[in-house]
């Protein structure tokens, strides 16, 4: 499969190049030069599909010969190695729970399907690829999980120190082999300003093969439309109408729903929930495109004041608002909206979120108000003791620790401190003699 630079001054590249290169050369996301509809047969029939089978499926088009069918479908296997349950909690509401994975955050997916390809065509290669990546919280932990062991592959990982939670922190800070962290004196921002400079970083590049694991990597990004067919086919034989919130940052989860759609997925429309990073709640009503820096929530892993996949989104539409308006709306919430929708759900279904998910509840709230035939799914992207302080705090309840979180929180946290880029470039340069 060919992909395209978003910023069209950059030559076609193969899966595998955009996948080590995370970027293109004109610093412009990649985007599939075709997207083949699946047979209508496929989603007639999606009840009798095991997950790894509709995957497999979904994303070979994508890929092609590059990888090797049986390697493929083991990568798949290997990714989905656990469940992506449906929890109804009224007619018109369910939940899917994308937090069973090994760090309880949905990014577990991307980054594992992305390791593991990563591994694959890194195999016989002498030269080793460095992931950067900067975190505000569970990008690192995933992708530190997703990564860990794998050969040729070393994963350096910036966080801003005293901005992540302990629980987060641990996951990313205890692994040790092939991982890195790097405990950055600053904030998030910090750490993602110093990734895009290292990547800039002409000395750099040339001497170190570096690739980026945020969701501008196709291998990232591309797997979490996975979601949105499971989803289907847990909901499609008794709801008709089917529409999903997804809490949103940079909108990579979201954009790769509007895959799956373009793949043949019958889904009726799109809700972008957002927290007081708002965006694009502000462009669907304005048609004025706005980023702003971002404000701290209680929702941190969608504090994103740019969101970078929503050029792909554009792509997708061709950039024709009206389209775009048509197949997807967007609502904000305040941090006080979020915890009001946190107590309603454990009140009302008895039902735990985390603040992201409770962000994607009330975006079906307001949506279902205007279109009462939908059947609205809100995608539970966090498990909610990833967030235990709000979550006890508003609910009044102690949490149990579930085994993922178990395992990590009594492991000794190992992290270099750093200050600054230079700090960062020589680090890079000394692990490479
Ligand atoms: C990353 C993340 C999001 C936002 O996903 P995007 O693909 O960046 O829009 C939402 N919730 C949680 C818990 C996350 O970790």
């Amino acid at each position: 499969m060919n992909y395209y630079s978003l910023n069209k001054k950059a030559p076609n590249t193969s899966f595998k190049n955009a996948v080590i290169k995370g970027l293109a050369p004109d610093k412009g996301l990649y985007f599939p030069v075709d997207i083949t509809p699946l047979p209508k047969a496929f989603f007639d029939n999606i009840e009798n599909l095991s997950d790894v089978e509709i995957a497999y499926q979904a994303i070979k088009q994508f890929i092609t010969s590059e990888i090797p069918d049986a390697v493929l479908k083991k990568i798949v296997e290997e990714t989905l190695s656990f469940n992506f349950p449906i929890v109804t909690l009224n007619d018109r509401t369910s939940t899917l729970e994308l937090f069973h994975g090994p760090t309880m955050a949905f990014k577990d997916v991307g980054a594992r399907f992305m390791a593991r390809c990563l591994g694959y065509f890194n195999k016989d290669s002498t030269k080793q690829v460095t992931v950067l990546v900067a975190t505000s919280g569970d990008t690192g932990g995933a992708v530190a999980s997703g990564f860990l062991g794998v050969k040729g592959v070393h994963v350096v990982i910036l966080y801003p120190k005293g901005k992540v939670s302990a629980i987060q922190e641990k996951q990313l800070t205890t692994l040790g082999q092939n991982i890195t962290a790097l405990e950055v004196h600053g904030v998030f921002d910090d750490c993602q300003d110093m990734v895009k400079r290292a990547f800039l970083d002409e000395e750099l590049t040339r001497r170190i093969q570096l690739t980026s694991a945020n969701s501008i990597n196709v291998a990232r990004w591309l797997p979490q439309l996975f979601y949105f067919m499971f989803a289907y086919k847990q909901l499609y034989k008794k709801h008709k109408e089917i529409v999903f919130s997804i809490p949103s940052g940079n909108f990579g989860n979201i954009c790769a729903g509007m895959m799956a759609q373009q793949l043949g997925l019958p889904v009726k429309h799109f809700i972008a929930s957002n927290n007081e990073n708002n965006v694009v709640t502000r462009y669907l009503k304005t048609e004025n495109y706005n980023p702003k820096a971002s404000v701290q929530t209680i929702s941190n892993a969608m504090d994103v004041g740019n969101p970078s996949n929503f050029i792909r989104i554009q792509e997708i539409y061709k950039n024709d608002f009206k389209r775009l308006k048509d197949n997807l709306s967007s609502y904000s919430f305040t941090d006080e909206e979020t915890k009001l929708a946190l107590a309603e759900m454990y009140n009302q279904y008895n039902y735990i979120a985390d603040p992201h998910g409770a962000v994607g509840y009330l975006g079906c709230k307001s949506y279902l108000k205007q279109n009462p035939n939908a059947h609205c799914v809100f995608l539970e992207t966090a498990h909610p003791t990833k967030f235990l302080e709000v979550v006890e705090e508003v609910i009044k309840k102690k949490l149990d620790l579930p085994p993922q979180i178990k395992a990590v929180i009594n492991k000794e946290k190992v992290a270099i401190p750093i200050k600054n880029y230079n700090d960062l470039k020589g680090f890079l340069l000394n692990k490479q003699e």
